[in-house]
């Protein structure tokens, strides 16, 4: 029985009510009325329910497409306007106990192993202050005997610590498999930025075969574990599917209805979704799983993804080659990953990287440096900005901020400075001088005169060699 406030996870991600949204999107999907009430009521952009986003989802009429395009990209402009935020992954080690058959980190690979000591973990992250990253994602396999939470813990503390030249990592965000409250806890009192867990697919059954065996077989475990992070005091939780993985609409109908969830109980909707599709790795073939998502259609999930849950960040990895990457910008990504490794220890040239241990193939293999001057190119400000959660801003507080498209007067300034900071300390000349136009255009436009001489005031102490402002 569905239960959006239900504890469990049969019935909060209820299969007959997913199965029973699909069957209505079928039936209404060509019902111009219908979807023109929908379309209607996502343009207050108060967002819509699993049901009505999955009749937009349905939808192949392609004038009614194109609105749902130009809708996306209206919302995401009002809720975080140009503004691209920018990341990169940190993978610390790939042991790991599970069986997930899309993973070549699963237990019966025989992918060479690693684990990054604290040393290596030090290194990596002044490689990565040194492209110019601020704000990471950190990945590992799970795995209690050589990746315990304090491996997880003692690497946080490290990679925090590290001030090399200007740089600094100012946030965290932790991809660690689903866990105990009070080891939500202790992320949480370790200052971690997002706690990160994708469901990978929400049909139970489907879920259960593609993990075999393992904690993570647990559905039920697995799909309550953002209830926990809660309980545990993390309030941003970022979600996720592996598209491709099983039925894209059952997919996409599950992962709004565990938002609606999230909503419901705790007053705080995913804080971000990520968008990854299945790609090749060792030992992986997309071709094998539910069958390929095309290009549009990925683009048309995006978008009405977009649409249906307009206050969260929409994430969108190096998985995607630039092409797809640019498209989906203009659909409500508001995040991307940049210059990612996806092998453990990639980033510092020393150490090793004799044994192949890249958890999946990178499609944009592009540095930081052209991935920003790309940006700048297509009108889209790159951001560095970490402002919120050490601010306080997160859970409910964000939430009341930017559902009432009031973030945008944060987003914006401190895109602007921490684009100024990049410019600085790590852009080739010419990225500097397309950063520096920009930031001067970008300026003009925002509205209170009192903020934009704040942005003046900064920007000339970051020349002066001053960091790290923020509003
Ligand atoms: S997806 Fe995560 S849990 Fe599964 S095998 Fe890969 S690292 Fe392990
Ligand atoms: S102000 Fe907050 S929401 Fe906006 S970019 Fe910075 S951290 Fe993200």
């Amino acid at each position: 029985m569905y239960d959006v406030t239900s504890k469990k996870a049969e019935e909060f991600i209820s299969s007959e009510e997913i199965r029973s949204t699909l069957e209505y999107a079928e039936r209404v999907k060509n019902d111009g009325a219908v979807i023109d009430g929908i379309l209607a009521k996502a343009r207050e952009a108060k967002g819509l329910s699993h049901r009505e986003a999955s009749v937009l989802l349905a939808c192949d009429d392609q004038d009614r497409v194109n609105e749902i395009y130009r809708l996306a990209f209206d919302i995401k402009q009002q809720f975080y306007g140009n503004r691209i935020v920018l990341f990169a992954p940190l993978y610390l080690s790939n042991y790991c106990i599970n069986g997930c058959l899309y993973c070549p980190y699963h237990s019966g690979s025989d992918m060479a192993r690693k684990k990054l000591s604290q040393e290596e973990i030090r290194a990596e992250t002044i490689a990565l202050q040194d492209m110019g990253h601020k704000r990471l994602a950190v990945e590992c396999g799970e795995d209690p005997v050589h990746n315990p939470i304090e491996y997880i813990l003692d690497s946080l503390d490290t990679i925090y610590a590290v001030k090399h030249k200007n740089g600094s990592i100012r946030r965290v965000n932790v991809n660690i498999a689903a866990t105990t409250v009070e080891n939500y806890r202790k992320l949480h009192d370790a200052g971690i930025g997002t706690y990160i867990l994708f469901q990978e697919t929400y049909d139970k059954t489907g879920y259960e075969y593609l993990h075999p065996k393992g904690p993570k077989h647990n559905f039920a475990y697995h799909t309550e574990a953002m209830d926990r992070a809660m309980l545990g005091g993390i309030d941003d939780v970022g979600l996720g599917v592996l598209f491709g993985l099983e039925n894209y609409a059952y997919e996409f109908a599950g992962l709004l209805m565990h938002a609606e969830h999230l909503e419901a109980c705790f007053g705080v909707g995913p804080h971000t979704i990520s968008v990854p599709r299945v790609k090749p790795a060792q030992g992986v073939d997309p071709a094998s799983f539910h069958g390929g998502i095309s290009d549009e259609l990925f683009a048309k999930i995006a978008a009405c993804i977009r649409i249906a849950v307009p206050y969260t960040g929409m994430i969108i990895s190096t998985r995607e080659g630039k092409q797809v990457r640019e498209k989906m910008l203009r659909l409500g990504v508001s995040q991307i990953s940049g210059a990612s490794r996806t092998s453990v220890g990639g980033y510092d040239e020393k150490q090793s990287e004799d044994e192949d241990t890249r958890q999946f193939v990178v499609s944009d293999t592009r540095s930081l440096d052209e991935v920003i001057q790309w940006l700048i190119d297509t009108g889209y400000v790159p951001s560095f900005c970490t402002a919120c959660y050490r601010e306080g801003r997160t859970g409910d507080r964000f939430m009341e901020l930017c559902k009432k498209k009031q973030i945008l007067n944060c987003c914006h300034p401190n895109a602007l400075m921490t684009l100024k900071e990049y410019l600085m300390d790590y852009a080739a000349p010419a990225t500097r001088e397309a950063g520096e136009k920009l930031i001067e255009r970008e300026i003009e436009t925002i509205p209170r005169e009192k903020i934009r001489s704040i942005v003046r005031k900064n920007l000339v102490n970051i020349q002066e060699g001053q960091r790290d402002f923020r509003l």
